[in-house]
């Protein structure tokens, strides 16, 4: 009897652990576009276009290669509206006895998913660590910290390794790497693709049955094949890497991708392979073609940082998705999603949001994240943003991103203190403050910057918690040492601010 083999939207890539263990001459592929996976929050229109298009260049590839591959479109008229839905349709109309997958990179779906009758579920291999193996590191840890995973990574990889130890003497090279914004003059752009007959008919199935989705579905230009993700990359490598790692905290107005890869969207659906992209990084440095700040600020962003998130996301359970240690309430300001304030950085940022569904990493931890941490907003809320409006977003990576670096609701686990910045950080990464309506200089009254006076407020707001925390020490004195009236003033100044976020 043939076996169901279901392959989800962001598991687009040949040797997947279910197409390894499936048989081509008699198992049959299921690939389905489901409302529910569309709709559990309002995805980016271009996100959802990217995920269907590429499903169905995935579908066609796999077709190439022989599979018999059964393809369900949003618009089929049978379409029941959810994978377990579809699954049960499929079984009985190929007469299938049971279903072999990819484990899903959602708690969410995992456990429905664990629950389906008939159904083996396998471990995601795409990825350099394995969650079991992160679960045992992690356990009984006192502190987590991403620099001893990413020296492991290092080891076990053979990255930037001469023989055991890192080139060039040193683990990692940040702090070459947060220079200021270059000159607006000869900066790259993120290779651009024009949409084929398959990407223009999903094009226009998401205009029709996602009109009342966050954000601007065209213009469209990302890749939705496995060769324009290629592209893209070799495009990466050839124009950016050279300088990513020194303009790596950089913004720009104007400039939305400065020398960042732009691969995530690619890299998370599976169509870019981790360590194969490290080991290119590592030739172009070998080479001499980049400088090593910049190829070991890439490869500990893929084997640190994306690995360790995801490996604390398994780790933590479904649970971590409503961690609040700060308590933070305030609803999410609806600026968020239109971009009409006057500060000139969020502005910024979130109207590159909306259109282009992308936003580079200092932008949504230093800016986004930075503003919704000091203003007290709902992680669980903001989570829910992020996940929603990022083409690369996927729970796994996003939720401790969001939870644990970015707004410290985890109390610590992940980052070791919260990422919390006065405006005077955002003025020296960026030229947003010149065309702002506050004065980043300004400390009090109606023309102060909003993040010196939510800085100061956060800081007195947590007081008593972060004092148990070494790095937050120095910022806490320099507060212990105001006087009780300037103490007073600056509460009353951020609150104002606060209560106009209403
Ligand atoms: C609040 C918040 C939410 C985020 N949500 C997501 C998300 O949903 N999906 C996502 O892929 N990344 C997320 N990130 C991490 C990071 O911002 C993006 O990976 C990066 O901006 C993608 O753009 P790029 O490809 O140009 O990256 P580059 O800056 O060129 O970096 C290269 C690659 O490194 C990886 N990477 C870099 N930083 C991280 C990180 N902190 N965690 C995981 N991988 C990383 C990505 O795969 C990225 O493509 C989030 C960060 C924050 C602060
Ligand atoms: S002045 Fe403050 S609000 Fe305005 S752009 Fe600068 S940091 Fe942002």
């Amino acid at each position: 009897m043939s076996r169901l083999i279901l392959v989800l939207g962001d598991q687009l890539t040949p040797g997947l652990s279910s197409l390894q263990a499936a048989d081509r001459a008699s198992d049959v592929v299921l690939m389905a576009e489901v409302m529910a996976e569309a709709r559990y929050v309002r995805h980016h229109k271009k996100k959802i276009a990217l995920v269907f298009a590429a499903m169905r260049h995935f579908a066609a590839e796999l077709r190439e290669q022989g599979w018999r591959v059964d393809y369900v479109p949003l618009d089929d008229p049978g379409n029941s509206g959810s994978l377990r839905g579809e699954v049960e349709r499929a079984m009985v109309r190929h007469g299938c006895g049971a279903v072999i997958a990819t484990e899903p990179g959602e708690w969410r779906l995992m456990q429905e998913m664990a629950q389906w009758p008939a159904t083996t579920l396998l471990d995601d291999a795409r990825f350099l660590a394995d969650r079991h193996g992160f679960a045992r590191w992690a356990q009984g840890r006192k502190g987590l910290r991403m620099e001893h995973f990413y020296r492991l990574m290092r080891r076990k990889t053979g990255l930037l390794m001469e023989g055991d130890q890192p080139a060039g003497g040193q683990w990692n090279y940040d702090h070459d790497n947060r220079e200021r914004p270059p000159g607006a003059l000869g900066l790259p752009t993120p290779m651009r693709f024009a949409p084929d007959a398959v990407t223009a008919e999903v094009l226009d199935l998401v205009a029709r049955r996602f009109p009342d989705h966050f954000g601007d579905l065209t213009p469209f230009w990302f890749g939705t094949t496995r060769d324009q993700a290629r592209a893209a990359f070799d495009h990466f490598l050839t124009h950016a890497l050279a300088d990513f790692g020194r303009y790596q905290d950089a913004m720009l107005t104007g400039h939305r991708f400065l020398h960042h890869a732009v691969v995530s969207p690619y890299l998370n659906l599976g169509l870019l392979d981790p360590l194969d992209m490290c080991q290119r990084v590592e030739a172009a440095w070998r080479a001499g073609l980049v400088p090593l700040n910049s190829a070991e600020g890439f490869i500990r962003q893929i084997i640190g940082w994306r690995e360790f998130v995801r490996g604390i996301y398994w780790w933590r359970g479904p649970d971590y998705a409503a961690s609040n240690a700060l308590e933070a309430k305030r609803p999410l300001p609806a600026f968020y999603w239109t971009g009409d304030t006057p500060m000139a950085c969020l502005r910024a940022c979130i109207t590159q949001t909306r259109e282009e569904a992308y936003a580079h990493h200092i932008q949504r931890l230093m800016v986004t994240g930075n503003f919704a941490l000091l203003a007290g907003i709902d992680p669980h809320e903001l989570h829910e943003w992020y996940l929603a409006v990022y083409a690369d977003a996927y729970e796994w990576v996003e939720l401790p991103n969001t939870i644990g670096m970015s707004q410290f609701a985890d109390g610590g686990l992940l980052a070791s203190k919260p990422y919390a910045a006065s405006g005077a950080y955002i003025q020296r990464m960026s030229d947003y403050c010149g065309s702002c309506a506050y004065d980043v200089k300004a400390k009090e009254g109606a023309k102060a910057c909003p993040f010196n006076l939510l800085y100061w407020h956060f800081i007195a707001r947590h007081a008593e918690r972060l004092r148990g925390n070494a790095r937050m020490g120095p910022m806490l004195r320099v507060w212990d040492r105001f006087a009780p009236e300037k103490q007073a003033q600056l509460l009353r100044d951020g609150q104002a601010f606060l209560d106009t976020l209403r």
